[in-house]
């Protein structure tokens, strides 16, 4: 699971075939898809990477979508695809549950498994995949919007690693799952500031991030097709954050999809209900982005990245008390109307999963500015969570 990623000049360099597909016009639905491929029984979750071959480019329409017109667009787009076109999918986000999926060339990379299994199940099936195609899970933070006991328990029998910080193992030690999960030899760690390996081709750097769940991390993810190297794609993930820091926009300068939290409107939390200690730590620098803070960071990285960088803002983990969708969409498109017109805005919810995200190395790719650091953020004095019944709002 753990091999080394093949360097640069290992990675094949065979001739590759064209792409084949029309590539969709902006505007029309995006024909997701991944292949259906079972594992054998005998070696469950074990990775086995596709042959090679070039990425499609697809420029894409994205919308967050509920219905069985969803489930059609996945089941239809399933057939004749290429193996090893990524995709990116967003289960679920919110305070309720936090869970998304990578896919690429073979290998499924859970970012974080807030949700209970059953539920996670159904999201993989919306969107034509299932628990046979998750490799490994990397966590943000130990907030239980973020993993569950009885996920984890999952993860065990099916023999799926997790990829966390030594810090969350240590709180995780209250889970009764934990102690034979960890005897399975799958609790696997990493630090600040240093990339994962995952699987040849694809590199997760941890970035660490201000929030009262000490320590919490973002994470760049990138891909390498062998053609080039740069990476073919790249996504940055923040789903928690009390604020941004030079070392995160650094960090995700120049992904092809940046997906952020826009947790609430400002004035809707001010005027919440909540109790103010609530409304405080969730307006601190170690609580969540306003949707104001998170178009700031959103230009700020959309301003160093290159012309069409990123190609999606995907916006994460908003209140269900105290923003709307509507609300994020206006800021995130607002911050982006004057450096980037073009990128696609989605929304993710609570109850659905978006409409999944093709990755791959894109027309304008080389406008594409790179990452410029690759160092831990500074300490910052931060609190353990938490009061009970408050893990995260
Ligand atoms: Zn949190
Ligand atoms: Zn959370």
């Amino acid at each position: 699971m753990r091999g080394p990623v093949r360097s640069r000049a290992q990675v094949s360099r065979a001739p590759v075939p064209a792409p084949t597909m029309p590539l969709p016009m902006r505007g029309t639905r995006q024909h997701c898809s991944f292949p259906s491929r079972p594992r054998p029984r005998d070696a469950p979750n074990r990775y086995r990477p596709f042959k090679r071959t070039r990425a499609r480019v697809q420029l894409t329409f994205i919308s967050a979508s509920t219905c069985a017109r969803h489930r059609a667009t996945v089941e239809a787009d399933r057939r004749g695809h290429d193996p090893m076109t990524a995709r990116f999918t967003v289960l679920a986000s919110g305070s309720g549950g936090n869970a998304s999926l990578l896919e690429f060339d073979g290998f499924g990379l859970l970012i974080d498994c807030g949700l209970q299994p059953r539920h996670l199940t159904a999201r993989f099936r919306s969107v034509g995949t299932s628990w046979e195609r998750v490799s490994a899970v990397v966590l943000t933070h130990t907030h239980t919007d973020h993993w569950k006991d009885a996920t984890l328990a999952e993860l065990r029998a099916r023999r799926i690693p997790m990829y966390a910080h030594p810090q969350h193992y240590a709180y995780m030690e209250r889970a009764s799952s934990f102690a034979s999960f960890r005897a399975a030899g799958l609790a696997r760690e990493y630090g600040d500031g240093r990339p994962l390996e995952l699987a040849p081709g694809l590199r997760c750097l941890p970035v660490r991030v201000s929030h009262d769940s000490a320590p919490t991390y973002a994470f760049r993810i990138d891909g390498y097709d062998g053609e080039r190297p740069e990476p073919a794609w790249a996504v940055g993930y923040a789903s928690d954050l009390g604020c941004g820091s030079p070392e995160l926009v650094a960090a995700f300068t120049g992904v092809d999809v940046l997906a952020l939290e826009y947790n609430h409107d400002e004035l809707m939390e001010r005027a919440s209900p909540r109790p103010k200690f609530l409304v405080d730590r969730v307006l601190s620098d170690l609580g969540h982005l306003s949707n104001k803070q998170a178009a700031e960071l959103t230009a700020t990285i959309a301003g160093r990245s290159g012309e069409g960088f990123p190609g999606h803002l995907v916006q994460l983990h908003l209140s269900k008390d105290c923003n709307t969708p509507e609300l994020a969409a206006v800021a995130g498109r607002e911050a982006l109307v004057a450096l980037n017109p073009a990128t696609e805005v989605v929304t993710a919810r609570q109850d659905y999963a978006i409409v999944p995200i093709t990755l791959a190395r894109r027309p304008n790719a080389a406008n594409r500015a790179s990452a410029r650091v690759n160092r831990p953020a500074p300490k910052r004095r931060t609190v353990q969570p938490s009061l009970p019944g408050f893990d995260d709002w």
